[in-house]
């Protein structure tokens, strides 16, 4: 309760795992300041859009959601509009919008998001509108409360930042350099995970195989795998994002021994064709990634494996282009993100010369997505017949008379089954494989 009003608030998160997280713990901190969530915008006493800046597109959705907004907050002066995350580390991004979207209360980035009651305090009182943005990260804060989405399944960031600079790529500029959670914070946190009832975890972090860098114990992804690995009560453990350049044989060996550890591996690629990749700043060619690829799969023969795709790179040529293609096809992934390339300000790639042209991106952008999905279809027919172990989530998205739930390779299950199963991990027959899911009945 603030000023003795219960305020509402709704909050809408765009792009990647690290923004949902963020956004569960804004949520956790207005939670326990006394406010209560809602799902309807146009009842909300607070907004705020938590924004990523990864690709352009992203962006011009947060634009035309602002500009919604503003007829919102004439009938209603007394709305709070917040907006952080990503896009609003980048450079005169605030100015830009004060000036376009006056309306705007508050404005902070994603390094000092654990002041937001803070500035919801002050706009309260002063009725001044706040805008704080650091530019650099401060130290990792601890003890935030989270307000998770899912009771079963839980994101546990390990660590923040990025190191790599990939040319075209936003993620280090607006979210600073990395930096590694304590292994004692995590366990500790997880632990309190289980103890509610929690089945799944997914560790995140943009490389999470270079944990443990800069911490005084002697402590790498491996080990904290192995660590995590010993909770008791904690049934899946799922990580990402895996750097491949980092991903260690003591990982793959990690990942192969430890049995709460899912089948799945996120390995973006990001082009086929080694000279792309040197452009691209990635450190590793094709004939390494695939080289990793074969000792993955020798160690740990079902895995799945899932990636990450850009296609029109600036330079890229149709020869380079079909080496995506080719890879896509000799690896076999379980599915892939795939993405046009979209120019950043302030990236080396977007002052690259030799851009591609839109309809070539979008033409390659087709192609690769039919390879993709062909081979999604594939694997998943595989499935066909099988019994498979999945962690029940909930109620079907879209038949509320069936349950949905993943295996451990990440295929999403919608399945006939009993209610009292959500939570646990069950045997499910697999009686119809689609592109993009399973169909099942529990046994
Ligand atoms: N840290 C993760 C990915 C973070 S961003 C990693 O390194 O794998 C998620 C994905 O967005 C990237 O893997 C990349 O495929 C895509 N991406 C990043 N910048 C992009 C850009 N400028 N245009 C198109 N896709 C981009
Ligand atoms: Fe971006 Fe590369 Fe860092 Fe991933 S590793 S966040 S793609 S700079």
């Amino acid at each position: 309760m603030l000023n003795n009003k219960t305020l509402s608030y709704y909050i809408e998160t765009w792009g990647c795992q690290m923004n949902e997280e963020d956004s569960e713990k804004l949520s956790g901190m207005l939670k326990n300041i006394g406010c209560i969530r809602t799902e309807v915008k146009e009842q909300a006493d607070i907004i705020i859009f938590n924004t990523c800046a990864v690709r352009e597109n992203a962006e011009l959705k947060v634009f035309g959601n602002l500009g919604a907004l503003k007829k919102l907050k004439e009938e209603r002066p007394d709305l709070i509009i917040a907006l952080c995350g990503c896009m609003m580390q980048q450079k005169d991004m605030s100015e830009t919008i004060i000036k376009k979207y006056p309306f705007v209360d508050i404005i902070f980035g994603t390094h000092n998001s654990y002041k937001f009651p803070e500035y919801l305090n002050r706009v309260r009182q002063e009725g001044k509108s706040v805008i704080e943005i650091f530019d650099k990260e401060e130290g990792i804060v601890e003890g935030i409360p989270v307000d998770r989405k899912s009771d079963i399944k839980a994101f546990v960031t390990i660590m923040y930042g990025c190191n790599n600079f990939c040319t075209y790529c936003v993620v280090p500029y607006v979210r600073g350099r990395e930096r590694s959670r304590k292994p004692v914070e995590i366990i500790r946190e997880i632990k309190s995970l289980v103890a509610l009832g929690y089945k799944e975890i997914t560790l995140l972090g943009q490389n999470v195989n270079s944990y443990g860098k800069g911490l005084e114990e002697d402590v790498d992804f491996a080990k904290l795998l192995r660590m995590v690995n010993e909770i008791e009560g904690l049934e899946r453990i799922r990580f990402m994002t895996s750097h491949p350049k980092d991903l260690s044989l003591d990982v793959i060996y990690a990942i192969r021994d430890c049995e709460k550890i899912c089948n799945q591996i996120h390995l973006p690629v990001q082009s086929g064709s080694s000279a792309i990749l040197k452009k691209m700043n990635r450190s590793y060619d094709r004939e390494q990634y695939l080289e990793l690829v074969r000792t993955i799969k020798r160690e740990i023969p079902d895995v799945a494996l899932t990636t990450d795709i850009i296609v029109g790179f600036p330079g890229e040529t149709e020869e380079d282009f079909e080496d995506t293609l080719n890879l896509v096809k000799e690896v076999e992934y379980d599915s892939a993100f795939t993405f046009i390339y979209s120019r950043r300000k302030y990236t080396p790639a977007d002052k690259m010369e030799e851009q591609i042209d839109d309809k070539v991106k979008h033409d390659r952008f087709n192609r690769l997505i039919e390879v993709v999905n062909e081979i999604s279809a594939k694997i998943n027919k595989s499935y066909q017949d099988k019994v498979v172990k999945v962690l029940v989530e909930g109620k079907s998205k879209n038949d509320e008379t069936k349950l949905m739930g993943r295996t451990t390779t990440g295929k999403l299950v919608n399945f006939v089954g009993p209610e009292d199963s959500i939570g646990n991990v069950i045997d499910v027959k697999i009686t119809k494989a689609l592109t993009f899911s399973l169909n099942g009945e529990a046994i």
